[in-house]
């Protein structure tokens, strides 16, 4: 008997369909196993109760929050309908869908009038989707005849910091949800993605924060194993999109994964493996519509395959931001004071590279960021130290992940060579000394091209 953590993504609860189909799968592995299950919204149901909000505020029209809380109503009960048989619990979570609904109007209602929106009411507003979510797959596993009760994030002990829109678990956390959940009586059905804080004003965990939530949970309880049910094939070597030959990988390390969510694979995010590498439980990345193929195992232990690169991936939406004047040559306290500045101004930066001669510093940034990036570097540099700040838009980083290179002398001339035959010119080069990891930036005109050919060069497919 083992304890497992279950977590659905929206795509894998998007509608009746697929809520009646987690709801069988659940029941399969619940034969031999103790399960927590713990939900993300319906399929883009938190990007429509955002798109509402903002519209509430600038516009204030009320008649198009009503007409969208009836097409939101109209979404859950149809998907109560397809899912859930006996009547008498459909009737019983239609109810609880809404009331929750009734709330969530009002607050909308009051953005209206207010004509503003607030990191914190953004967070109460996006709670909802989660909400009305969770108590719909506890009526699912009811109506297949398994008891279970649906939990919010805060009713399962998840407490945050007050810090909205962006909030970070508490430490308390991790011994409140065994007082909350265990003993374990039927199967909880926690809403991913919310909390509260210690005012009780409700929080969330940063969009994709479910998988957090179910991180959290599985740590604190001491599960054998948390689930991540994804609709891709576990985590793959590539983007099928831009590789069809990609393959899932059968295992990698806790270090591969997070180098990899943090260079665009959209897998993991970084910091909802943490609460799970904390306490060394393994993790699987499993597929809602392939239950039966194992997915991929993340591991604490580095799993050495004899090919040194498990994955190739691309990220898009990032630019190349570059400071160089002859003046930073051995003056001290340029990286700092740009570093500091980005910072102050928010910036997140993905990557860094500065050439011995010091003459030039670039810095891989979020596109989005690539204005405001400048203005504060303009803002901190005079122009006889720094004489020019410029970027570049039109580019892509590629990263070519696999804990093996470590110590594996030829793999960064493998990936260049490669690129070099392909014709493909690289604009910039970046490895960090875990050696986990190299990437580099190419034009975006040649990023599709240049991770095909790392992958069919590194037999990632399956290829010789
Ligand atoms: N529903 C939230 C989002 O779309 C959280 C999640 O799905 O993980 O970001
Ligand atoms: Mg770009």
């Amino acid at each position: 008997m083992a304890r497992l953590v279950m977590k659905f993504g929206g795509v894998s609860v998007a509608d009746g369909n697929r809520l009646r189909h987690v709801g069988d799968l659940v029941k399969q592995f619940n034969r031999d196993n103790e399960i927590v299950l713990v939900t993300s919204a319906l399929q883009g149901v938190t990007d429509d109760l955002l798109a509402c909000a903002r519209k509430a505020a600038t516009e204030g029209i009320v008649s198009e929050v009503i007409e969208f809380i009836e097409k939101l109503t109209d979404r859950h009960n149809q998907a109560i309908a397809d899912a859930i048989n006996d009547p008498q619990i459909a009737k019983e979570v239609q109810e609880t869908v809404a009331g929750k609904i009734s709330e969530l109007e009002k607050a909308y209602i009051g953005i209206c009038y207010l004509g503003e929106l607030t990191p914190r009411s953004l967070d109460y507003i996006s709670s909802y989707g989660e909400q009305l979510a969770a108590p719909i797959l506890a009526g699912v596993l009811r109506d297949m005849g398994i008891p279970s009760q649906a939990f919010t994030g805060s009713e399962a002990g998840i407490v945050t910091d007050s810090n909205y829109g962006d909030t970070r678990p508490l430490e308390k956390t991790y011994n409140l949800i065994p007082q909350r959940l265990l003993p374990l009586r039927g199967i909880p059905v926690v809403t991913g993605f919310i909390a509260k804080d210690e005012k009780g004003t409700i929080t969330t965990l940063g969009r994709g924060g479910s998988d957090l939530s179910a991180s959290l949970i599985g740590a604190a309880i001491d599960a054998d194993e948390i689930w991540f049910w994804k609709e891709t094939s576990g985590v793959m070597t590539s983007d099928p999109k831009i590789v069809p030959e990609a393959k899932s990988i059968p295992s990698i390390s806790y270090r591969e994964a997070m180098e990899l969510s943090y260079f665009g694979a959209k897998v993991l995010h970084p910091r909802a493996i943490e609460p799970a590498i904390r306490k060394g439980i393994p993790v699987r990345v499993k597929c809602t519509f392939d239950p039966d193929s194992p997915g991929t195992q993340i591991v604490h232990d580095d799993v050495q395959k004899k090919d040194v690169i498990k994955a190739v991936t691309l990220h898009k939406n990032v630019a190349l931001l570059n400071i160089s004047g002859a003046g930073m040559i051995g003056t001290l306290g340029v990286a700092a004071r740009a570093f500091t500045a980005l910072a102050r101004a928010g910036i997140n930066i993905v990557m860094i590279s500065q050439g011995s001669s010091e003459a030039n510093i670039s810095m891989v940034i979020e596109e989005r960021q690539v204005e405001k990036a400048e203005d504060a570097l303009r803002a901190e540099f005079s122009r006889d130290l720094v004489k020019e700040i410029s970027h570049d838009h039109d580019v892509c980083a590629v990263a070519v992940v696999g804990a093996g290179m470590a110590g594996t002398p030829g793999v960064a001339a493998r990936v260049f060579k490669a690129m070099g035959q392909a014709k493909i010119n690289v604009v910039m080069i970046s490895q960090g000394s875990s050696q986990h990891n190299i990437s580099f930036v190419v034009a975006s005109k040649d990023a599709e091209r240049a991770v095909q050919e790392l992958h069919r060069e590194f037999g990632l497919g399956g290829e010789a």
